[in-house]
């Protein structure tokens, strides 16, 4: 297949960056450069900020119901686009086809979703003391918004920030990540075909400390929402804070899996190995602490350890392959670093912990256990396909080690007791919990974390709050 280099896109234009410069993009599958991206500088980012002002007040002042109608277009425009989008994807990502086109297809639900929420932005009328004074509550849409979004899941994490801006009748510039830039691409031309005006929303990449420093700090920017890692989200946190901006963080998780005693632990086993090596382990909701009861811990063990043995890993294009390589050159030795580190701490290596080949950043699916709370994957983010299965004398155990860290983005349990279920419920602190099934991530659901990995929601009927003020109107009459 061909891969197109990828451009700026400022005030409804496809461009190159004023200076020329631009940045290698690597296949993660065979380390070729295949193709390279826009690398944007303050003359740029000052064009997109130009644009993005003009664009908030031309969409800001359409009705919700006009902005809704061009989203639906995109998400239409966006499915029937699939195949080839999915295409690019793989090649940039690595991740297998079919997962590229359920992220491309989740992508349109999240337009449409947002779109309809786009209408119902209610305010309130609330009930005056004196008599002949009306008191209103009116939505109004933030300002221009920069949104910050990583490379494992290219298309899904700009949507989500996107569609919810767009919807509010927010205009935004999506820092959109360097090495996966044409799946994202994809999905702002979905929106630029659709009829969305030039200007309300601006594409650009680059060094992402220098561009979020510039548009963090830019007057013109009302709302920063970022999706990364803690450390990073932190820093603009911060940079947010001393200019008094809102922001959303969706930051890092080591999500626990807690297995009680009267769990179906088979189905545990089937549904994590699944879950577990999707997009390599990449992702910040994938299972990392497999916290399973002692009474069966050695039978899921042996069935989870199996399962994570038999993928099929390779080349995300390659029929009947269930894992690709890691995204970036840099996942493999953070990867040897932290098992190396589990296994000198005491830890068990049951399967896998290497790299497979020398070309392509392909790694064995992983599974360390008997881990010790010293070791560093104990308390770091493996984002990886690496899952540690440890044993707990009890659910109290279990819950005590899942909020032992300070993340609390998305968690996993398996019970099947009314008692053990409530327990959970009301013990984890999480900002997702999904009890015997894989339930997270709708469009309608809340996505976000608490304590260190963030806040602010993705998701659900709140997401697109965020992106909107509310004023407030008492008028005498
Ligand atoms: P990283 O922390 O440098 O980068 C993570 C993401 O943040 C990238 O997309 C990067 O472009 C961006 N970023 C980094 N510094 C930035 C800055 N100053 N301003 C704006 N954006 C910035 O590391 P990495 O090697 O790319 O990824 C490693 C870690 O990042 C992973 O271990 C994981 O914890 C985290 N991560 C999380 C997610 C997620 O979905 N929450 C996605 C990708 C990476």
């Amino acid at each position: 297949m061909t891969y197109a280099d990828t451009q700026l896109f400022i005030d409804g234009t496809w461009r190159a960056a004023r200076d020329g410069a631009t940045i290698p993009v690597v296949d993660p599958a065979t380390e070729e450069t295949i193709g390279h991206v826009a690398w944007a500088k303050t003359a740029d980012l000052d064009d997109a900020l130009e644009a993005t002002s003009r664009g908030f007040r031309t969409w800001s002042a359409m009705s919700a119901f006009e902005r809704s109608k061009l989203m639906r277009r995109a998400a239409d425009i966006l499915r029937e686009r699939v195949d080839s989008i999915a295409a690019t994807m793989t090649r940039e990502q690595g991740k297998p086809v079919a997962q590229s086109k359920g992220e491309i297809m989740g992508a349109a639900d999240v337009i449409d979703w947002f779109a309809e929420e786009a209408r119902r932005t209610y305010g309130q009328v609330i009930p005056a003391r004196a008599a002949g004074v009306q008191q209103l509550t009116i939505r109004h849409p933030v300002g221009p918004v920069a949104a910050f979004t990583p490379w494992n899941f290219p298309v899904n994490q700009v949507v989500r920030k996107l569609s919810a801006a767009l919807a509010a009748g927010c205009s935004i510039i999506v820092k959109a990540p360097e090495e996966t830039p044409a799946s994202p691409a994809e999905l702002i031309r979905a929106f630029a075909d659709a009829g969305v005006p030039a200007g309300v929303i601006g594409l650009v990449y680059g060094v992402p400390a220098d561009i979020s420093e510039y548009l963090i700090k830019h007057p013109v920017i009302r709302k920063i929402s970022f999706t990364g890692s803690t450390p990073v989200g932190k820093l603009l946190a911060s940079m947010a804070g001393s200019h008094m901006k809102r922001a959303t963080m969706e930051l890092g998780g080591h999500a626990p899996v807690i297995i009680a005693d009267d769990a179906d632990w088979e189905k545990a086993a089937q549904q994590m190995v699944m879950h577990k090596t999707r997009n390599a382990g990449q992702v910040c909701v994938s299972p990392t602490r497999f916290l399973v009861d002692q009474k069966i811990s050695d039978g899921f063990l042996e069935a989870f350890s199996k399962g994570m043995k038999a993928i099929k890993t390779g080349n995300g294009f390659d029929d009947g392959v269930e894992m690709g390589p890691l995204a970036n050159d840099r996942r493999i030795p953070a990867m040897e670093e932290l098992i190396g580190d589990a296994v000198e701490k005491g830890a068990k290596l049951v399967t896998g912990g290497h790299r497979i080949g020398n070309k392509g950043y392909f790694f064995e699916p992983t599974v360390l256990a008997d881990v010790p709370v010293s070791a560093r994957i104990m308390n770091e983010e493996p984002f990886g396909p690496v899952a540690i299965v440890n044993r707990i004398a009890s659910l109290e155990e279990g819950i005590t080690e899942a909020n032992r860290l300070p993340f609390g983005l998305a968690s996993y349990a398996y019970a099947r007791s009314h008692e053990n279920v409530e327990r959970l419920t009301s013990g984890v602190e999480a900002g997702m919990l999904t009890i015997n099934h894989l339930g997270l991530a709708l469009p309608e659901t809340p996505f976000g974390g608490l304590k260190d990995s963030g806040y602010g929601t993705e998701g659900g009927s709140e997401a697109i709050d965020a992106y909107l003020d509310t004023r407030f109107v008492t008028t005498a009459h």
